[in-house]
């Protein structure tokens, strides 16, 4: 049988709610900024106890769009090592300058240690990332020492979509909440991003930049060097209906997540990044570190050849200031992102995992951990 790195999940009925969406659509010939898209946002806005969003063709998008609201022209940016390229790929497009910054290896984002670290006199912006879902407790301290210096923080909660912390959803800590619904994501689009805010002017900004930076729907006078980052009405669509599932999806993969704790407390060695008190992962990815020294590409093929168990993509693998094209923000060893990255492997999570897989995935990993480490 095996267990897949990834399933997208859309039932029956949410596919007969996707094709009727469609047909209306393609029968009005509202394709792009219309009732769908106002839905989504309004639907995403109030999941996540914001005031705000706008939807838009990416969660790059998202991000760029936030950061050209800021204006981090020609100035720094931090960013944590441990995440996804389109985090830093983001700044550079805004124009920024990414500075990149170590990680706490309980939660594998920024810490106020690492963020101090980071910050220089001409910080812009700082740019949290929630990885797996994760959303640290530390955040409040991280807004804390960005409001002390006057520069916003930006969320980057691609991961994120439905995930807390003391109550708070991620997306709402800073001045924007960029969200990405790729396909792999918690809830997707087939693609699109959204941005969430609680302050109506960066709102009537991002409208502007999604829309060629357009000053309004009608006029073709550009006041904003935006892009073609709208969100079609066909993806909005997919996206409202999937995000009527976000609850029932974060329900199922916390309990995965809670066999996996279970199960992994028992193996010495190999360790889950764990939930840390008042936040509430909604487990996009479920995180675990190998014992320094085991190969990781030999511990993914043992499971995969021999238990047909397929490890989901890290988060991540390399950290951004040893990425090829980041190079020239490189500006020394990050030990702790380093040695996070190199050891990590993430177990499959999907919305609709049945106990059998889950228990698949603990035996395979077990028995593979006893060979390779035991
Ligand atoms: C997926 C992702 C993005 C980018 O989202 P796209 O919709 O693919 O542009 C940005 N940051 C992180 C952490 C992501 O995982």
């Amino acid at each position: 049988m095996g267990v897949p790195a990834a399933r997208i999940v859309f039932d029956e009925i949410d596919r007969s709610a996707v094709a009727d969406a469609v047909t209306e659509i393609l029968a009005t010939g509202a394709l792009t900024l219309g009732p769908w898209t106002e839905r989504f946002e309004q639907a995403f806005a109030a999941e996540h106890g914001a005031p705000h969003a706008v939807a838009v063709a990416s969660g790059t998008a998202a991000l760029e769009i936030a950061l050209r609201t800021v204006d981090v022209r020609d100035r720094d940016v931090v960013v944590p090592a441990v995440t996804f390229y389109a985090t830093a790929a983001a700044v550079v497009h805004a124009g920024g300058r990414p500075v990149i910054a170590d990680v706490d290896p309980r939660t594998l984002a920024l810490s106020p240690a690492t963020l101090e670290a980071a910050l220089t006199p001409d910080t812009a912006a700082v740019v949290l990332v929630h990885i797996g879902g994760l959303v640290t407790p530390a955040v409040d301290a991280l807004r804390a020492i960005c409001d002390r210096r006057g520069v916003p923080l930006v969320e980057d909660a691609a991961h994120a979509h439905g995930s807390s912390y003391d109550g708070r959803a991620a997306g709402t800590f800073g001045l924007a909440g960029a969200f990405s619904f790729y396909p792999t994501k918690v809830t997707t689009s087939g693609e699109g991003g959204m941005v969430l805010t609680d302050s109506p002017e960066l709102r009537d900004e991002a409208r502007i930049y999604r829309d060629q930076g357009k000053g309004s729907f009608t006029t073709n006078h550009h006041v904003r060097l935006g892009a073609s980052w709208r969100m079609s009405e066909l993806n909005a669509a997919v996206g409202t209906v999937h995000l009527r599932r976000l609850k029932e999806f974060v329900e199922t993969r916390r309990r995965v997540a809670q066999r996996y704790d279970a199960a992994l407390a028992g193996l010495d060695g190999l360790q889950p990044i764990t939930e840390p008190a008042g936040s509430r992962s909604n487990y996009y990815k479920y995180v675990a570190l190998l014992p320094a020294g085991v190969d990781r590409a030999a511990f993914k093929r043992a499971v995969a050849e021999d238990f047909g168990v397929r490890l989901s993509g890290e988060v991540y693998d390399l950290p951004l200031h040893l990425q090829p094209v980041l190079a020239p923000y490189r500006r020394g060893p990050l030990p702790v992102a380093e040695d996070l990255c190199s050891r990590q492997i993430c177990l499959p999570v999907h919305s609709d995992m049945t106990e059998d897989e889950t228990d698949q995935v603990i035996e395979a990993v077990t028995a593979v951990h006893r060979r390779l480490a035991g």
